[in-house]
């Protein structure tokens, strides 16, 4: 496997608030409406509210460990806050505002009630007991307050957290509130306490709806559609997993997956079954036997068709985007793509199905679990892969339609990829309804 990397870290810029301000100034220029009210722009872009909270815990071996934890409320503009939490060692304030700000742009461009929002605590689960981690949970949220809510701001799970996580915000914020229904406090709970059929694999769901109706509509040289395609996944987790056994049933080749500890390939295609077993039984997937064992980054650059990083940030930089062999990018993971690489994929033609857009069906089926919860109601599961599928089509058919639009209608400005196309939709209509409403008082 080619390994040259060449050390950009030096130059490019890595900080995720850093990274989300330059793809939002980048479709600022396509926003006259929004350029003409000096000071809007500033105001849409800044979070709301950034809250950082310390939480002791009493670990099991009676020690005290402070954790920080942060909340971060960037838009109510088209509704109330909706974003994950996260626990990861590398968790800080510019990340979660970062995440947060995508949520935003997400919520808007698959066109659905919320603002956007995203926590996290700077901890490593990985190291942590069940015990551990639920009187994290319980003191950040009891920390939080009222800064969440049913129609404020509501969690889901992100990065190692889980539904088992979502029950425990559910029951705190139970306690702290009594008497009321709090289902909609948080999303992505476990299906017998208000969670919806169709949430755990939602976010993969949609990454599987939007390139198919990508490679449909707008048609990738040598990859006409999911079917036959060879797709490498780095991450192996929620989005990951689920998106591996997704294209696999969509009749796809997995050629790679990795995790954390490091990545598997096999050109002939791997035996997914067989690596969920061994990843299930050692904690990862790394050196299942018989394949071409990787580093967790060398998973993005096997030859493939399809490369879906589903883990982290910063995965697809200007030191590894030259080395991308695969024709199309789905960014399940939030941010994994760095505007340097995505300078050099433009300049490669290799297509990327921007995150605000590919891990959209995540956030759309926390939706209707909100809104389910709100009426008591349980959908079937064909009812939600039915509005998910719907929303996502129409997404992508919006995306791509625009951008074809900004081709024609801005020829002095440089061509729009898709990444730009979707926020010139979502900023677009984030800028809509922050004029609708006016400025308080
Ligand atoms: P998860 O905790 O379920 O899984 C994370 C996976 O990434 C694990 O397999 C882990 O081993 C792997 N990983 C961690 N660090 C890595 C590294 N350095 N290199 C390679 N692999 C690494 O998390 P998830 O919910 O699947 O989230 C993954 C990404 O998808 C994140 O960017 C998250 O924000 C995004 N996302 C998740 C959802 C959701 O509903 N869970 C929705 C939208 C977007």
């Amino acid at each position: 496997m080619a390994t040259k990397r060449p050390d950009f870290a030096a130059t490019e810029d890595l900080n995720p608030w850093h990274i989300a301000r330059t793809q939002f100034d980048r479709v600022l220029p396509y926003l006259p409406e929004l350029l003409a009210e000096p000071g809007m722009a500033e105001f849409i872009f800044e979070p709301e509210r950034t809250l950082k909270v310390a939480l002791p815990v009493r670990m099991a071996d009676g020690q005290i460990h402070t954790f920080s934890g942060y909340r971060v409320l960037h838009s109510t503009s088209r509704g109330p806050g909706k974003g994950g939490i996260r626990f990861h060692p590398a968790v800080d304030e510019d990340e979660v505002k970062a995440l947060a700000a995508w949520m935003t742009w997400k919520s808007a461009l698959v066109d659905i009630p919320f603002g956007g929002a995203k926590g996290g605590v700077a901890c490593d689960p990985r190291l942590m007991t069940q015990e551990e981690k639920a009187r994290v949970t319980r003191r950040f949220i009891s920390a939080l307050g009222d800064n969440i809510g049913p129609f404020t701001d509501i969690p889901a799970p992100d990065v190692y957290t889980d539904e088992q996580t979502m029950a425990w915000v559910y029951d705190t914020y139970q306690m702290m509130h009594p008497h009321q229904n709090n289902l909609p406090v948080v999303t992505g709970k476990p299906i017998d306490l208000g969670g919806s059929l169709g949430r755990a694999t939602a976010t993969a769901q949609g990454c599987l709806y939007v390139t198919a109706r990508f490679l449909e509509m707008a048609g990738v040289p040598g990859v006409d559609e999911v079917h036959g395609s060879e797709v490498a996944i780095q991450g192996f987790g929620n989005a990951g997993r689920n998106a591996a056994d997704l294209f696999l049933g969509a009749g796809a080749k997995i050629v790679a997956v990795g995790d954390s500890k490091g990545g598997i390939f096999d050109p002939a295609g791997l035996d997914l079954a067989a690596v969920e077993v061994h990843k299930d039984m050692t904690g990862t997937v790394a050196e299942y036997p018989g394949t071409k064992h990787l580093s967790p980054i060398e998973v993005l650059e096997v030859p493939c068709d399809i490369v879906i990083p589903a883990a982290l940030e910063n995965q697809i930089t200007m030191a590894n985007a030259h080395l991308i062999k695969a024709k199309v990018v789905v960014e399940a993971a939030n941010g994994p793509t760095t505007p340097g690489a995505d300078a050099i994929l433009r300049a490669r033609d290799i297509k990327v199905l921007p995150d605000i857009l590919a891990n959209a069906g995540g956030v759309i089926v926390s939706y209707f679990e909100w809104v389910q919860n709100l009426e008591n109601r349980q959908w079937s599961e064909r009812d939600v892969q039915e509005r998910l599928q719907d929303k996502l089509i129409r997404a992508t058919d919006t995306v791509v339609t625009q951008r074809a639009g900004m081709i024609e209608g801005h020829e002095r400005l440089p061509e729009p990829d898709l990444r730009t196309a979707a926020y010139r939709v979502a900023v677009g209509r984030v800028t809509k309804t922050t004029f609708q409403r006016g400025i308080w008082p």
